[in-house]
């Protein structure tokens, strides 16, 4: 007979949600906020971290990350802030959902944002829309990747959606660094920058309480979404959240694991585990498709196991699909050919 190892199946120690604009506790100093938002993926946590006190005695706290800059949002802070006193902001990476408030917490309590360069830079540059960071540049990489005009006038029609959903950004920062530990109230937490999802990541890892503050590195019941964009074509961010979820590995298989979406749970070993298992499975279903060559555009059915039709949703998945391309592409598996200004993937010999 054969064992297989031990990994704990994943388990959900709080199975009643925060009310809105409220922070309930899941370990010493540390409470979960939710956050509404107004798409498919419905909310986004914060964590309230109790931080000591402030300069006249009042508790405060840090919050890891910010939600999106709309009214529930703030209306939810307000209720918060009554209560709590805002010493500091980390936020764990760029994406509106984690960034967007930032700019009017600020504004509002004075406290500074820290967050990785990479992240704050990006942010900065997708507002502005620079060079290959703007809205027609993420139309040509869907273009090369096999789109048709109708769905690129979809995208199109969108116009810069992270400007409008982040509409500011604090105009200086203090850099975290990867492997810096961040001392809030009586604990250290290290910063551990993960790659794959966006370019500098910051989890926060406290060893005395064993838990990991994930972000969107680390979710219960969904997939991080792994994408490629258009300032970077050829990346490979399959292959850096690979090695970046395996790294995760390194902490103990009973933390406890505060993921921006989803549930609060145990079982990190079995999650990584099944995440790796997700992308083995999508990257072989891929490689049979290609038997015949494909473009990105014509495997997202076969990826998805259904058409996407909304535009916010397409983006998401051809930056998934071109990713696990890439992948197999880099590891030799998988030929690319550009057939008038269009990529094909196929097996490769
Ligand atoms: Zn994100």
């Amino acid at each position: 007979m054969v064992f297989s190892p031990q990994v704990m199946p994943l388990s959900y120690p709080y199975e009643r949600l925060p009310d809105a604009g409220t922070a309930f506790k899941v370990a010493p100093g540390v409470n979960w906020v939710r956050m509404p938002l107004p798409f498919a993926l419905d909310h986004v946590n914060l964590w309230l971290l109790e931080d000591g006190v402030d300069a006249s005695g009042v508790p405060a706290c840090t919050v890891v990350d910010t939600g999106a800059a709309l009214d529930p949002t703030r209306d939810n802070w307000r209720r918060l802030l009554a209560t709590h006193r805002l010493k500091r902001q980390i936020v764990t990476h760029y994406h509106p959902d984690h960034l967007g408030l930032a700019a009017w917490l600020e504004r509002e309590t004075g406290a500074p944002l820290w967050m990785t360069l990479g992240e704050y830079t990006s942010g900065q540059l997708h507002r502005l829309g620079v060079g290959n960071y703007g809205l027609d540049s993420l139309i040509e990489l869907c273009r090369r990747h096999g789109l048709d005009e109708r769905q690129l006038a979809g995208m199109a029609g969108r116009g810069n959606s992270y400007a409008k959903i982040v509409p500011e950004i604090p105009a200086t920062f203090r850099r975290l660094f990867s492997g810096e530990t961040v001392l809030i109230g009586a604990d250290s937490w290290r910063v551990i920058v993960g790659y794959g999802h966006a370019p500098e990541h910051a989890s926060l890892y406290c060893e005395r309480l064993q838990v990991l503050i994930s972000g969107d590195m680390m979710l219960p019941g969904i997939s991080t979404n792994v994408s490629v964009q258009s300032e970077m074509p050829d990346a490979n961010p399959l292959a850096l959240f690979l090695e970046s979820i395996a790294a995760f590995l390194a902490l103990p298989a009973e933390t406890l694991v505060l993921p921006s979406h989803g549930k609060p749970f145990r079982g990190l070993h079995q999650r990584i585990a099944e995440l790796q298992a997700h992308h083995r499975d999508r990257c072989e279903v891929l490689l049979g498709a290609c038997a015949t060559p494909k473009t990105a555009a014509e495997l997202i059915p076969v990826l998805f196991q259904r058409d996407i039709g909304d535009p916010h949703q397409l983006v998401f998945a051809m930056g998934e699909a071109i990713a696990h391309l890439n992948y197999l592409h880099q590891s030799g598996v998988l030929a690319r050919e550009l057939d008038i200004d269009v990529f094909r993937f196929r097996k490769a010999h």
